[in-house]
């Protein structure tokens, strides 16, 4: 059977247990009575590419069944073994690097440079990080007269978005199953493709039936029905804070473990000292990487009163090489379109000035919206403090130092940001300042071993390296 047509359950394709020849069944409708198939488009065309089942409730309980069944020997098997099965999947995705580059780009419309390096390079950089963590983390510590076993927390129920759909797939299934955990996985509606890609390379690797399984779905039906899942130990959950926080009020209320990856709202702040073209440069190739799609995305520049004029028009000149449909993507769906459009009307109904783009779509057919600047943008105003979602930037003014800070931190968001300084020591001890789980200064550099996650309202939890894969361990003392 061909993958796109089933869900990968206990080491097995088969059909959805909601989806008929005919196309629908009771169990496989949503309260709304949507039909038990989602189609899958492409939104740089608008063109529908294919469709998944959507799993209805029963094969989210049968695939928990399975990694439930699974869950024994998969956490005792050994910490090296776990770790040759995942550089054996690392080596899977590397084998399907062009494949997945090309979904990614048919179901999100990413151009295919930025698919191949990003979309299917850090997910592959991270699963091997894991391959290789696995080998020497510490799963016991001796703590004087007590041992201190760090054990699998049990099944993970994954809930994942579509902004990067593989790596936010590999950042949670790695380090599950680094653990010892074993693993459902319900990726986002708009993008399962690529989720079936890895199921492929799981089943290739020869990682044991049950320790991975994959049920395409509905965030409303298979995403709660996994969620509220009382064979699930670990909800992990990357997307909307209001879905987050539907996840965190089941998990509290059974008490069980979750991590939330939520939005964010980064700030860049570029001290008076720093490189100021650099800095501008970095900061609209960051806001405007995969159609501004990124949770942890520099969307507010803040800049000092006297380089604010040459900050606007240095942001113009960058953003201009964004040509939507060459070098800048459309967004991911028509959703997504309204919503981003509807933020830059508001932008521009709360006073912001347009600097470049603007509300009118740059082309006729597929989601795009146009790579847009503003300038005159106060704290308080909607496009300052609201994730966006898209190719838009604001542009914000600081008069000193404290100023900076308290426009860099009042947000309820705190996922990311950047602080730019002439001085090293000068941006380290501001970015100590900053209410946020990350910092790049001048600029920085990927590390899929440093721990991502947010303060405040962007989440709870930590994704990649040893803290990633501690979110998924539970500590037993015995003591002597
Ligand atoms: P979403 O939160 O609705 O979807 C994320 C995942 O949750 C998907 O797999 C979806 O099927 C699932 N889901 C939806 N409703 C659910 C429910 N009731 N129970 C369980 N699972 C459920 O996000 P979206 O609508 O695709 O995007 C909306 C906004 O969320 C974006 O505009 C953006 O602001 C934010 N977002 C953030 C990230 C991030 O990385 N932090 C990623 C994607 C979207």
């Amino acid at each position: 059977m061909k993958p796109h047509n089933a869900l990968y359950i206990g080491g097995r394709w088969h059909p959805a247990e909601g989806a008929t020849a005919e196309g629908t069944t009771p169990e496989g409708t949503t309260p709304e009575g949507t039909t038990s198939t989602i189609d899958v488009m492409n939104p740089a065309t608008g063109q529908i590419i294919t469709t998944v089942p959507a799993g209805s409730p029963k094969d989210v309980d049968a695939a928990v069944c399975a990694a439930r069944a699974a869950l024994p020997g998969w956490a005792g098997t050994p910490p090296e073994e776990r770790a040759g099965l995942l550089a054996a999947l690392r080596d899977q995705l590397v084998a399907r690097t062009e494949e997945i580059a090309e979904t990614v780009t048919a179901e999100l419309g990413a151009p295919l440079p930025f698919s191949r390096t990003v979309h299917a390079g850090v997910p592959i950089a991270v699963c091997g990080a894991y391959a290789e963590l696995t080998r020497s983390y510490p799963f016991e510590e001796k703590i004087d007269n007590s041992t201190v076993l760090l054990e699998p927390v049990g099944v993970v129920g994954a809930i994942t978005p579509w902004n990067y759909p593989l790596h936010q797939i590999v950042a949670k299934v790695a380090p599950a199953l680094a653990a010892g955990c074993t693993v459902v996985l319900k990726p986002a509606e708009d993008t399962p493709l690529v989720a079936q890609l890895f199921a492929e390379g799981v089943d290739a690797a020869g990682i044991p039936a049950g320790v991975f399984n994959l049920v395409t779905g509905l965030g409303p039906v298979a995403g709660q029905a996994l969620a509220e899942h009382e064979g699930v130990d670990l909800v992990s959950f990357t997307g909307s804070t209001a879905v987050g926080r539907k996840i965190g009020a089941i998990a509290g209320a059974q008490v069980k473990r979750v991590a939330l990856e939520l939005g964010g709202k980064s700030a860049n702040v570029i001290l008076p000292g720093a490189d100021l073209a650099r800095a501008v440069g970095v900061g609209v190739a960051n806001v405007m990487a995969n159609s501004g799609q990124t949770c942890s995305a520099w969307t507010r520049m803040l800049v000092h009163k006297d380089q604010y004029a040459e900050a606007v028009d240095l942001a113009v000149a960058a953003v201009a090489k964004y040509v939507p449909g060459e070098r800048i993507g459309p967004l991911a769906s028509a959703k997504q379109q309204d919503r981003v459009r509807g933020y830059i009307e508001q932008g521009i109904a709360e006073g912001a000035k347009v600097v470049a783009g603007g509300p009118q779509a740059p082309r006729d057919t597929g989601y795009y919206v146009t790579p847009t600047v503003f300038a005159d943008v106060t704290p308080e105003m909607t496009i300052a403090q609201e994730e966006i979602f898209g190719p838009v930037l604001s542009l914000l003014r600081y008069e000193d130092e404290e100023d900076a800070v308290r426009i860099a931190n009042g947000t309820v968001y705190g996922l990311a940001g950047a602080v730019w300084a002439g001085d090293e020591d000068e941006a380290v001890a501001f970015a100590r300042r900053l209410d946020t789980g990350q910092v790049d200064i001048n600029g920085g550099r990927f590390n899929p071993l440093a721990p991502f996650g947010g303060y405040k309202q962007s989440g709870v939890g930590r994704e990649l390296g040893a803290h990633g894969l501690a979110e998924y361990l539970q500590t037993k003392s015995l003591q002597f």
